[in-house]
């Protein structure tokens, strides 16, 4: 499998060289030069780390311990069963994929997990070390924390907003104890967290002797491990491969759902994809418009980890819009870095024919869900999730079984769950005490030096 630039001028690499790498040269994002057709009816049965392995593999075809890491990643333990992604059935036709049943208790433990293993795999080769300097407004920090904790050859640096965070979040990751785990409460917000790993990623020399790294959401190895449970929840909800499914995704930075486009493009018979938005609507208005316009400001919302400007991951699926033009990628990226918007209305067709059908919710939409799929179900569901299911059912088709993606449990959106229900969600067994337990993290002003400072003194070069 060879990886191209979607801006066209970098040169293909494989998977073994982009894992490590982040964006490609030319700024752009990486993405298969053709996509494998899955046979279904061999996939079809198969426990999670099978399927994940046979999933993977032409994406990962030059990482031979695949079937290994797969198995660490996707452990019972770890999942909390066998299952790793069990559908939950609400009503006939009307499912639950229950991704978040990871140690952070959201999906991005699915994806962190393998990228945790491929790292200290690929590292462990050439006996090398890798400082993963990142952002977080919640989930995505704690999830890296978690997988790569203990792991050789590795530190993470996690900048996140001091004092912004829910009690919940903050104490899931600044309880962490390990050595290789670092926690930067910076004094501003998240915004300001991006920016200071925006500006010691700028210093080049810096960043080749120190050896940063990145976990974000636009590296293909957590697009394709998130393939993998679209699989699972297709099989789970059908008894036939031609049957067709639609799935509702809570959407921010467009990772989740776009794994579920490539798993369409594989040959899943996947009907709709619909992609929910919070407030901060910038893809359901592409969706319904063709227009892409990033926001200048954040509107902060009880689906806090859907809160963004711009969806760091759309790039990929516009790339294919345009017909894998890169030349053409460029310009559009030129022109939303001049005027904040670009207008691909003319290309409506296509765009309706690529099975995305968009909503959003307010605050209020999310609270009712909580409550009817509660009343309904006896089920509690956390807001992102209730997010999806909102939008999912208003795009809902008769014959046609829907399965809603759950991102995150209820637990660690107390305050959201009390406000809808009147009453604290439960624990899973083991986190009763997490805000007790002793915390480990160190204040510092929105300052690129500081940074830096701290990761001189942690990993001298
Ligand atoms: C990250 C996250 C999302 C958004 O997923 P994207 O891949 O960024 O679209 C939704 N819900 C929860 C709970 C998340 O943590």
């Amino acid at each position: 499998m060879r990886y191209v630039s979607t801006r066209g001028e970098a040169p293909p690499r494989r998977f073994g060289e982009i894992l490590l790498e982040g964006l490609a040269p030319d700024g752009g994002l990486y993405v298969p030069d053709s996509i494998p057709r899955a046979d279904l009816a061999a996939l079809r049965g198969r426990r999670y780390p099978d399927l994940a392995c046979e999933v993977l593999r032409p994406f990962m075809d030059d990482v031979p311990e695949l079937p290994a890491l797969v198995a660490r990643a996707y452990s019972a333990d770890a999942f909390g069963g066998e299952e790793v992604t069990p559908l939950a059935t609400l009503e006939p036709g009307l499912h639950l994929l229950r991704l978040s049943n990871g140690p952070t208790l959201a999906f991005k433990d699915v994806a962190m997990r393998l990228l945790a293993e491929l790292f200290e795999n690929a590292l462990s080769r050439g006996g090398a070390t890798l400082n993963i300097l990142g952002a977080t407004s919640g989930d995505t920090g704690s999830a890296a924390e978690h997988a790569m904790r203990g792991k050789r050859g590795i530190r993470v640096f996690m900048l996140s907003p001091h004092a912004r965070m829910s009690e919940f979040q903050r104490a899931q990751m600044y309880s962490l104890q390990d050595p290789n785990i670092h926690n930067l409460a910076v004094k501003g917000s998240f915004d300001d967290c991006q920016d200071l790993v925006k500006a010691v990623n700028a210093d080049a020399p810096f960043k080749r002797r120190h050896h940063i790294g990145a976990v974000n959401s636009i590296n293909w190895a957590r697009v394709a491990a998130q393939v993998v449970y679209y699989f699972k929840g297709y099989f789970a909800a059908t008894s036939s491969n031609h049957q067709e499914v639609s799935f509702a995704v809570p959407s921010g930075n467009f990772g989740n759902v776009y794994a579920g486009y490539v798993a369409r493009a594989m040959g899943l018979p996947l009907r709709r994809l619909i992609l929910a938005t919070n407030e901060n609507d910038v893809l359901d208005e592409f969706f319904r418009s063709g227009r892409y316009r990033v926001r200048r400001d954040v509107q902060a919302t009880s689906s806090p980890s859907m809160d963004i400007s711009k969806a760091s991951n759309f790039e990929r699926y516009v790339f294919d819009l345009v017909g894998r033009d890169g030349a053409r990628v460029q310009a559009l990226w030129r022109e939303l870095g001049a005027r904040g918007e670009f207008d691909l209305s003319a290309l409506g067709e296509r765009i309706a024919g690529s099975a995305f059908v968009s909503g959003r919710s307010t605050h209020a939409d999310r609270l009712a869900t909580i409550r009817e799929v509660h009343r309904r179900h006896g089920v509690v569901v956390d807001p992102h999730t209730a997010c999806g299911i909102k939008v999912g059912l208003e795009h809902r088709e008769a014959g046609v079984p829907l399965v809603c993606l759950e991102t995150a449990l209820p637990a660690k959106f107390g305050e959201t769950i009390r406000e809808a229900l009147g009453r604290e969600p439960d624990r899973p067994a083991g986190f009763e005490s997490l805000e007790r337990r002793p915390q480990c993290y160190e204040v510092i002003a929105v300052d690129a030096q500081a940074v830096k400072a701290h990761i001189l003194r942690h990993a001298p070069g």
